[in-house]
């Protein structure tokens, strides 16, 4: 079977067309600047990437030239539009109402909608991008795989706020959690690869990408998750600032002479690792600024490293012990330096490195020692095939 996976931004769009039966990816590629100029990125398996800058007015537009690049006569993965048996979206809100995936059908469509006021930004675009394929791909059976719906299963405890109950009743407030296709697909691929009965497992996820984010997994279910209603809570991130004191969002917004949206913009867009090195949010960056004696960016990778330790040990509370520990994403996968801060930090847990498995990026890994009390790997992660699997399992 052969799976369309499409994650719509508001003015990007990545694809990846996936052979389920094989897991191969028979083409991949982004449309960017969409509504603005528009650039296409297409690249089918084993061949040179093709970019080219055709009008994309729309997502609609988008579409449409993935689907003639899939199938164009000379380069396409595909003869015709009929080999596309599904289309997987993924959907960043799902609010309480969804749990798992769901085959895309109008109630649904309608219950995402629901959710819009949660992810203003992101749900209207995923919606725009489902709407799209629905036009131009009538018929062909759809699946929406949420980043919230693994964190479903949170025990209440750990997901109100100490807020007045009334805003989680009257709106919804609460912590929701995100990537949680990515904590849902390690999760169950390090007790695979370490041979452990998931049903009987301790599992912390770290998911450390410029978006950042761990997850305590009990036998496999979600029970706490560092995210919260927006992905601004939790980690120090690449330009995302994670948790701090709320009352710093009167203080700037005074001293700055900011309002609600200006603060934001700058836990958002300016705080993080690149807020304090005041360099880079990326960690290629800021190895490099810290090598040459740069102390704001040995002072970024110190707090990132620090922060995540400190979440990892609040999830050995949370889990009541931990049997593995899983680093993922762009730099769980490749920032040796990282993982090592932060192993070193849980030395109490009798984890010990292997230094040398540890200097290794991007693959399924043991780094800690065979001796460790807890197993520590590389697992990256893959969000696009965790999507595609789902799409199947709902459709067939
Ligand atoms: P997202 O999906 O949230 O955009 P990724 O998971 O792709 O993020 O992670 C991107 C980040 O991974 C980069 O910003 C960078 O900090 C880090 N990264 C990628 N490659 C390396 C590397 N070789 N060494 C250190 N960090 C890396």
């Amino acid at each position: 079977m052969n799976v369309l996976v499409i994650n719509c931004g508001s003015s990007s769009l990545k694809y990846q067309l996936i052979n389920s039966d094989t897991e191969d990816v028979l083409a991949k590629g982004l449309c960017e600047r969409i509504g603005i100029d528009g650039q296409l990125t297409y690249q089918k398996a084993g061949e040179e990437k093709e970019v080219s800058q055709p009008a994309m007015p729309t997502h609609k537009e988008a579409i449409k030239l993935v689907l003639d690049a899939l199938v164009n006569p000379k380069t396409g993965a595909i003869k015709e539009l009929s080999e596309v048996d599904a289309v997987g979206h993924r959907i960043v809100h799902g609010g309480e109402k969804f749990a798992s995936s769901a085959v895309i059908d109008d109630d649904m469509i309608k219950a995402v909608e629901e959710c819009n006021d949660l992810a203003p930004l992101h749900n209207p675009a995923n919606l725009i991008g489902i709407n799209a394929c629905k036009e131009l791909m009538p018929g062909v059976p759809m699946v929406g795989v949420f980043d919230t719906a693994f964190h479903q299963t949170m025990p209440k405890k750990a997901y109100l706020y100490g807020l007045p109950y009334e805003y989680y009743e009257k709106y919804k407030v609460r912590r929701y959690g995100f990537h949680g296709t990515s904590h849902s697909f390690v999760s169950k691929h390090i007790a695979k690869f370490l041979g452990m009965d998931i049903n009987n497992s301790k599992i912390i996820v770290a998911h450390l990408g410029n978006g950042a984010s761990i997850s305590a997994v009990l036998n496999g279910k979600c029970i706490d998750t560092s995210m919260g209603l927006t992905p601004l809570e939790g980690l120090v991130m690449g330009t995302r600032s994670g948790d701090i004191d709320p009352a710093i969002m009167e203080f700037i917004a005074n001293k700055e002479n900011l309002d609600i949206a200006g603060v934001m913009e700058v836990l958002n867009k300016k705080s993080g690792v690149q807020g304090i090195s005041q360099t880079s949010s990326d960690f290629r960056d800021l190895e490099e600024g810290m090598d040459k004696g740069n102390d704001k960016c040995e002072a970024a990778i110190e707090v990132f490293s620090y922060r995540v330790a400190k979440y990892i040990g609040a999830y050995v509370a949370a889990l009541n012990g931990v049997d593995a520990i899983a680093f993922t994403a762009g730099i769980g996968e490749n920032a040796p330096l990282v993982r090592k801060k932060v192993m070193e930090y849980l030395g109490y847990l009798g984890i010990s490195i292997d230094e040398e498995a540890n200097g290794h990026r991007g693959e399924d890994l043991l780094i800690s020692t065979k001796d460790s009390k807890v197993k520590v790997c590389i697992i990256p992660t893959n969000e696009e095939l965790a999507i595609a699997r789902e799409t199947v399992a709902l459709v067939k």
